[in-house]
């Protein structure tokens, strides 16, 4: 790719530059993602985080979390600085507990990132068989186009996919959702989820990315992760659609997703 410019006169001017680099975009897209970059908007953000809040919340589709991934995964922000910054927000008396959660899921990006630098080969190939009953060639290796264009018959998962689209952004429990959805719903093979995912997301890295689907898919963990509708209800906020008649293809129990989902039986 021709070099590219690295400053504008203003946001606008930014915008129309990508867009006149992004053949791919439909002319009657006018979306744009609200994450400003820059190191000011990222330490803006880190100044406004809440990590004892994060830890009861976190996994709320509404909860206290940062959106920092994009500056972290940009170097913007380094995780040690964002880790000290916690610190200082913690109980005085150095209880870390309140906010072991925040600092938790810091290590995890880290843990990714050095999964992905000793066995570069893993962020494409299946770590382990799924232990789904089912083999890697009983999986598609496309995306089906109601998924991509966010037209399933479950209105959540559209939601969910509209926002990775207009956003760029996906609360970690909503990409844990629809990656769920792609692989075990629609029998899509986790390398076509994840280069979706790759595509839409500011902080789209191949590590947390790849290797997320791979425990999604159970490729990198013991058992497939899924969730009911009850689930998701629970965790999701009031913009979600989440009536059950708009989104019969996760209602039941576990018991009876995993007879539908898994008919060969989960093996470990
Ligand atoms: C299928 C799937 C795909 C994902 N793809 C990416 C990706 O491409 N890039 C990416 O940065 N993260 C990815 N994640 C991890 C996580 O979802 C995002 O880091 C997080 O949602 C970003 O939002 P936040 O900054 O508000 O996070 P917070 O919840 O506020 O967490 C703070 C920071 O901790 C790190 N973090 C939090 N949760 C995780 C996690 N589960 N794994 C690794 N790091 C974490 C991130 O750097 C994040 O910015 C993925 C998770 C799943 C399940």
């Amino acid at each position: 790719m021709e070099n590219q410019p690295k400053t504008f006169a203003n946001r606008d001017a930014l915008i129309s530059h990508v867009r006149a680099i992004s053949p791919s975009l439909a002319p009657d897209d006018s979306h744009v993602s609200d994450t400003v970059g820059g190191r000011e908007a990222g330490v803006g953000l880190l100044e406004k985080i809440d990590p004892i809040a994060y830890g009861r919340s976190r996994n709320y589709l509404g909860g206290a979390v940062s959106y920092l991934s994009p500056y972290i995964r940009h170097g913007i922000l380094s995780l040690n600085e964002v880790r000290n910054f916690a610190l200082e927000l913690g109980p005085k008396d150095g209880d870390i507990k309140p906010i072991e959660k925040f600092i938790q899921e810091l290590a995890w990006r880290d843990f990714w990132q050095r999964v992905y630098q000793q066995n570069p080969s893993w962020i494409w190939n299946d770590v382990e068989d799924y232990k789904t009953g089912f083999a890697p060639e009983d999986y598609s290796d496309t995306l089906p186009e109601d998924v991509s264009t966010a037209q399933t018959d479950c209105a959540a998962i559209n939601y969910f996919i509209t926002t990775l689209q207009t956003t760029g952004y996906l609360h970690n429990h909503a990409r844990m959702y629809l990656a769920a959805y792609i692989v075990h719903w629609r029998r899509v093979k986790w390398q076509a989820g994840a280069r979706f995912f790759l595509a839409h997301l500011l902080d789209g890295d191949p590590a947390s990315n790849n290797l997320s689907f791979q425990w999604v898919a159970s490729t990198f963990s013991n058992k497939p992760y899924f969730f009911n509708l009850e689930n998701l209800q629970k965790f999701s906020h009031p913009q979600a659609p989440c009536e059950e008649a708009d989104n019969l293809a996760l209602a039941g129990s576990y018991d009876d997703l995993a007879a539908r989902l898994f008919p060969n039986g989960v093996s470990s």
